[in-house]
């Protein structure tokens, strides 16, 4: 990669794509880059015909366990990869009004688990009064996605850690590594140190430790465009480097691939390593992770209450295949008849051990 590549992602990296008008902010465009010449020369198989070779397509749902719930895009950084497209300037944010009637579901459905992101979720202005109330649902696990460096972003949110633990919030932070150099450098300068206080505050009420039931796991995804290492040895090191260099404990590390969606595509692009990265991705397919992919047994809900399949169709615009597309007609039995909506960028979630929000897969 050149030094002006490279320069000109930095200085990009500093506003979402929305905000700097560019290209790859219209889903469109980025559907057509996931269904261009690679696949449609037949270079590579798409996605569709690869899970069709073991009798996988269409791909269904399977019970529902997981309800993920995005707040906004708004987030106090601007990571280089982010497939969300987040940032300081992106204004979009769920109302007490959808919120309401996720509590409907939330309350109704069967899933045992319930998964709040954004963006950072904390700086929704109705994130606290959600948190309380649905967390008397009786959800048996309640995430909270927390990019860590919001706890110290203001001092409003100075007491997030001691919020979580009233509410029994189960908090999963990205922490791309145990290095000041490679977490700066995906995540923005300063990430690093604010991420390990973060930690240390998230330790010091109970969070992270040994034997606590106040579960604290992190999120490793690479910082360029290869796929992650073995997850159990990542979590190894990570436990290892943390401990001995910031006495910080926590539980679990998931490992996730980089889908190429959003800033991911831009930075594979403007890098050129898009076409490298889709071989990759592809060569290293694994039926058995299909099995398990996170949207056979999630739902997605964007800030303004639209019904996805996972998080990256969210991205996509690619809303449920189903006569229900929205949280306020909410019907189990209508949704898990559907196919799911794949494209090439699902390969991110089958590739070595598979990737979901909760690690590997298979
Ligand atoms: S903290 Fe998360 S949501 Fe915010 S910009 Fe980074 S990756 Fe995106
Ligand atoms: S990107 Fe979404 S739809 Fe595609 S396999 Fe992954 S979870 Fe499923």
């Amino acid at each position: 990669m050149t030094q002006s590549i490279l320069t000109d992602i930095k200085k990009a990296a500093k506003k979402s794509l929305k905000a700097r008008k560019d290209a790859l902010a219209n889903t469109q465009t980025q559907m057509e880059v996931l269904n261009g010449d690679l696949f449609a020369d037949g270079e590579l198989p798409f996605f569709k015909d690869k899970i069709a070779e073991t009798g996988q397509f269409p791909l269904k749902p399977k019970t529902l366990e997981v309800l993920q719930i995005n707040v906004g895009y708004m987030c106090n950084q601007v990571c280089a990869h982010c497939h969300v497209d987040a940032g300081p300037d992106r204004k979009e944010i769920m109302t007490r009004e959808t919120m309401g009637q996720c509590l409907e579901v939330i309350r109704n459905t069967g899933a045992h688990t319930l998964d709040l992101t954004g963006g950072a979720p904390e700086m929704n202005p109705d994130f606290r009064w959600f948190v309380e109330e649905a967390s008397k649902a009786g959800i048996k696990d309640f995430i909270v996605r927390s990019n860590l460096t919001i706890i110290l972003a203001n001092k409003k949110y100075h007491d997030l850690p001691e919020f979580f633990k009233k509410h029994n919030v189960h908090v999963v932070s990205s922490m791309p590594h145990y290095t000041r150099g490679k977490t700066d450098k995906q995540r923005g300068d300063g990430v690093f140190d604010k991420s390990i206080k973060a930690l240390q505050m998230l330790n010091e009420v109970g969070y992270g430790m040994p034997d606590s039931n106040l579960r604290l796991d992190l999120v490793y995804n690479p910082s360029g465009a290869f796929l992650p290492a073995d997850q159990a040895a990542m979590e190894h090191d990570f436990k290892k480097a943390l401990k001995e260099d910031f006495d910080i404990d926590f539980h679990n590390l998931f490992a996730i691939t980089n889908l190429p969606i959003s800033r991911f595509l831009d930075y594979l692009i403007a890098s050129d390593n898009y076409e490298d990265y889709m071989y990759s991705l592809v060569e290293a397919y694994n039926p058995a992770a299909v099995e398990n992919v996170m949207c056979t047994n999630t739902i997605s809900v964007s800030w303004d209450g639209w019904l996805y399949d996972c998080d990256f169709n969210q991205m996509l615009d690619l809303k449920v295949a189903s006569k229900v597309k929205h949280i306020k007609h909410y019907n189990d039995d209508v949704l898990n008849n559907r196919d799911i909506i794949i494209s090439q960028h699902c390969y991110g979630c089958t590739a070595g051990a598979g990737s979901s929000c909760q690690g590997t897969v298979a």
